[in-house]
């Protein structure tokens, strides 16, 4: 089918996310063909290097023959057991019983969704059922940062605090808060870490008060901040955040769906600061894109509480058709063992990553780039026009996504946050010579952009 027919059909019938539809349908799709590693081909024929991994997920790389081998045989074998009635398979038991090796502390639990919104929404019923449990029951509101990003669905919208996903839909609903997010580059307290994480507590605590101390349920963060602009919190800041929750009785809740699986470095970023949480979602990096599947992680002392304050033979009515779907779970095992057999992936994502954020340190004298931040392979841009006083880009200017076309046009992609930021999540298996491309074409968008006259006279 030619591409110009493939973009009407996609224009009259393909409801994309996160789109102004009316924009949209004037730019029309932009159609991927197939991939390989760590570059896409488009249907006009250009091969493009992904340096945003499709959604930040695809952490394996595109083409990993022993991931379509794995989902493959699986769906030869048996395509599908519920979990329901006690029912499941091989595949999906060996994934949590793998997941709970690996993660962190005793969260040796697990329940599979279909990505990251349904495990928040997981999370959720289940700290409903933890609190009704433990005979705390009015213990239901929630707290998480005013720049996090926590799904979509009609209550992980509430507990994402960006503006677009409130707009129209009576969010945040009642028993969800948000608190400022520890952001060292633009902070009233300035960007010494101590000074950020004691007001950063202090408003923690304040909020909690506002609440009634006896009414908060649990705590969300992303241990660093992905949608709403890579924000890295000052090392130290977890910690302190995991144990005045502890102290408090609030359940931890860490969103590992982008963090998760090697993206900063250690499997998990909770790790990087010695926190177990109290539950953890995963998505993305645990299948890499290749087939939908999420995660809650549990530790043994929530599991514990639930399974033994319920009352005796009541249902823990919580379920998804596609719950453990075995050939997600497949795919899931082929891809824990490209992280980390032999030397795999996890390693060279960690030294790769290293050599990222050192390249991508040189584009910090650029004019338009206010700081460079990151941690492995996720990196970000801050844009600014004027660097000292970093102001922030006029919104009309669209700096970001003028800076993302233009990355195409190099046949870079990467992406544009609201109107000052771009961000890099490349997929593990790049190599430092993946990177050198990666930066000279962003060297050359960069300045592509700064050429143009608008922004010129902006800067
Ligand atoms: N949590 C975080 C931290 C995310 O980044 C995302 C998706 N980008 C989600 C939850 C929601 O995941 P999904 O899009 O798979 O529903």
């Amino acid at each position: 089918m030619l591409a110009n027919d493939l973009a009407e059909l996609d224009r009259a019938h393909l409801i994309h996310p996160v789109m102004s539809w009316r924009d949209h349908e004037a730019r029309g799709p932009h159609v991927l063909a197939e991939g390989r590693g760590a570059y896409l081909t488009d249907a006009s024929g250009r091969t493009l290097l992904d340096g945003f991994s499709g959604l930040w997920c695809v952490n394996v790389g595109y083409g990993q023959d022993s991931v379509v081998k794995a989902a493959t045989e699986q769906m030869m074998r048996l395509p599908y057991a519920t979990g329901y009635f006690g029912y499941a398979a091989e595949p999906s038991i060996r994934l949590a019983a793998r997941l709970a090796e690996l993660a962190p502390g005793d969260l040796d639990h697990v329940f599979f969704t279909l990505g990251g919104s349904d495990a928040i929404d997981s999370v959720v019923r289940f700290i409903r059922f933890y609190m009704h449990a433990k005979g705390t029951p009015e213990r239901r509101h929630v707290i998480s940062l005013a720049r996090g990003y926590h799904g979509s669905s009609s209550t992980g919208a509430g507990i994402t605090a960006l503006p677009a996903f409130h707009r129209d839909s009576d969010l945040p609903l009642p028993w969800q808060h948000h608190i400022a997010n520890p952001y060292p580059y633009r902070n009233p307290v300035g960007p010494e870490p101590d000074a950020i994480i004691a007001a950063s507590l202090a408003e923690f605590h304040a909020k909690v008060e506002e609440i009634g101390a006896d009414k908060v349920a649990a705590f969300f963060c992303e241990p660093i901040t992905g949608s709403g602009g890579i924000i890295v919190p000052p090392k130290g800041w977890l910690p302190a955040m995991r144990e005045a929750c502890r102290a408090l009785g609030i359940l931890f809740v860490a969103d590992e769906v982008i963090t998760g699986f090697g993206r900063t470095g250690p499997l998990f970023a909770c790790e990087d600061e010695g926190i177990v949480p109290d539950m953890m979602t995963v998505a993305k990096g645990l299948t890499s894109g290749y087939v939908p599947m999420g995660a809650v992680l549990m530790s043994d002392a929530v599991y514990r509480t639930i399974r033994d304050g319920s009352p005796e033979g009541a249902t823990i009515g919580h379920g998804l058709t596609y719950s453990a779907h075995p050939v997600s779970a497949a795919v899931g095992l082929a891809v824990m063992d490209l992280y980390l057999d032999g030397g795999g992936l996890l390693a060279q994502g960690q030294r790769v990553g290293a050599y990222l954020g050192r390249r991508l340190q040189a584009f910090a004298d650029h004019p338009l780039v206010g700081e460079v931040r990151g941690r492995g392979m996720l990196q970000g841009l801050e844009l600014v026009t004027d660097k000292a006083a970093k102001t922030k880009p006029d919104k009309a200017l669209g700096i970001a996504g003028k800076l993302a076309a233009q990355g195409l046009e190099h046949r870079l992609i990467f992406r544009a946050f609201a109107d000052d930021m771009i961000g890099f999540a490349p997929p593990l298996c790049c190599t430092e010579a993946d990177i050198d491309v990666l930066c000279e074409r962003l060297g050359a968008t960069l300045d592509a952009v700064l050429a143009d006259p608008a922004v010129r006279a902006a800067v």
